[in-house]
């Protein structure tokens, strides 16, 4: 950040940025939070498209650790905690603090990491840094007393750290095994921006892997490599992911080991997973400030976290799926003169699976019959019907936000009772009776 005008290539990143936050609200991805009374901190709505791609997201992350791996067991806690969880922690201190400096002009504050010399508003000069902390405090019951503030947590894993015994006896576990949580979590982020990458109300997905110390570099290993394969294995772009080991000085006040995996944005490299071996700093500390002992055997178990954003991850998905193909995939004159968008999305990952058309609208038998084959679906999958515009123009505005499949019915479904599934990626057709589509179709998904 700084005042001088963007380069071309920093012009073309703010572009598709652009591209992707518009996409994102016109088909019903991403909405800005109280949009009508002129937006709201930073924050956004998951429109009806969205929500359904977050959901999978989150599915995929919830199977990944409770179903594939071995031994980790599930946990939802609750947002508001007792503060002394978060004195604990370290978070009412300044380990859960940026650094920020104002500009004495416009008196806008940035995070001292993020800018240099001069304010990148207005160019004015800039504060002393000062720590701000970035917990966000609440209270919690009719009287508002220091004993009744609390904080909207900032971080899901500490529900994790508070509950290990009662999992550990409840579930009979042996370390080492693991705890997942997806979550809300809050920051009172001094510097929101770049679309949905950073904002103040956020998603994680947490697992914290609890092992004896002598094993904690061998699991530290397994897990960043785990951790980065599921981004792989989801489609992303093998270029545009890297881990990076953090040196000491730079890492969080709780990490002995972090490794922070990065995608490539249109703004830059940017962490969207930390990998952290946090030794025996939570459940020591807990300890401590409880009164209740922690140990297992006699020692602290280590932690091994695995903390993603299940926002973050959206943004990644949606950036490295987002194609632009000037001059169209087909050869028709008319979409030759146009830039198609085609969102090639993992089809466990796309929000809508399949889309119904009847080949025409004029025709009311093939109306009826479409129409039937959306209700045979719908309890199955995710499903869109849509008969407006030209079949072309129906398959481009379902390739635009990754729909999987396109299912036509033409003059031969009222025939012989088959229709064409067309294929987002290869734009192959094949024809399949209708009463065996369920099975293809969940065999096309593997859904089954
Ligand atoms: P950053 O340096 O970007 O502020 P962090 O290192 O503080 O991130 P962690 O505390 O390690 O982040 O949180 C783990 C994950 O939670 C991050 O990798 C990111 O995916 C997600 N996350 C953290 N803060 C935010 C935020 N303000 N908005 C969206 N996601 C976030």
């Amino acid at each position: 950040m700084d005042s001088n005008p963007p380069t071309t290539q920093q012009r073309k990143s703010i572009d598709l940025m652009q591209k992707i936050t518009s996409l994102a609200k016109r088909r019903g991805f991403i909405f800005p939070s109280s949009e009508i009374y002129g937006g709201f901190g930073s924050g956004y709505d998951f429109g009806p498209l969205g929500v359904e791609m977050k959901n999978n997201i989150k599915k995929i992350w919830w199977d990944e650790m409770t179903k594939t791996q071995e031994n980790i067991v599930g946990l939802d806690a609750a947002i508001l905690m007792s503060p002394k969880v978060w004195s604990a922690s370290g978070h009412l201190t300044a380990g859960f603090a940026d650094e920020l400096v104002e500009c004495q002009k416009c008196h806008k504050r940035f995070r001292l990491d993020e800018i240099k010399g001069k304010c990148p508003e207005c160019a004015g000069m800039l504060s002393k840094p000062r720590k701000f902390n970035l917990m966000m405090k609440t209270s919690v019951g009719s009287v508002e007393t220091e004993a009744s503030t609390t904080y909207l947590r900032a971080e899901t894993c500490q529900g994790i750290y508070v509950n290990f015994e009662n999992v550990l006896n409840s579930m009979r576990q042996k370390l080492p095994f693991g705890i997942a949580q997806i979550g809300k979590a809050f920051r009172n982020e001094i510097t929101p921006g770049n679309f949905i990458y950073r904002t103040r109300e956020f998603e994680q997905m947490e697992m914290q892997w609890f092992c004896s110390p002598k094993e904690a570099d061998k699991f530290f290993d397994y897990w960043q490599k785990q951790r980065m394969k599921w981004y792989l294995d989801l489609g992303i772009k093998k270029t545009a992911l890297r881990a990076i080991e953090i040196p000491a000085e730079e890492r969080a006040h709780y990490a002995k080991r972090q490794i922070d995996i990065e995608y490539h944005f249109p703004f830059g490299w940017q962490e969207i997973e930390g990998v952290h071996n946090r030794g025996d700093y939570d459940l020591s500390n807990h300890s401590k400030h409880s009164g209740k002992d922690l140990q297992y055997e006699g020692y602290y178990p280590y932690i091994i976290e695995t903390s993603a954003g299940a926002d973050r991850s959206f943004l990644t998905f949606l950036i490295d799926a987002f194609q632009e193909i000037k001059g169209g995939r087909t050869k028709t004159t008319q979409a030759s003169k146009e830039v198609e968008v085609l969102l090639k999305l993992d089809k466990k990952l796309a929000p809508v699976k399949m889309a119904v058309l009847p080949l025409v609208r004029n025709k009311p038998e093939l109306v009826k019959k479409a129409k039937e084959v959306y209700k045979l679906l719908k309890p199955h999958f995710v499903c869109q019907y849509d008969e407006l515009g030209s079949i072309g123009r129906r398959y481009r505005r379902q390739d635009e936000v990754g729909t999987i499949l396109c299912l036509t019915c033409d003059f031969q479904t009222l025939e012989d009772d088959t229709l064409t599934i067309r294929n987002r990626d290869t734009m192959k057709q094949t024809r399949v009776k209708i009463k065996e589509l369920v099975d293809v179709l969940k065999e096309k998904l593997n859904t089954q």
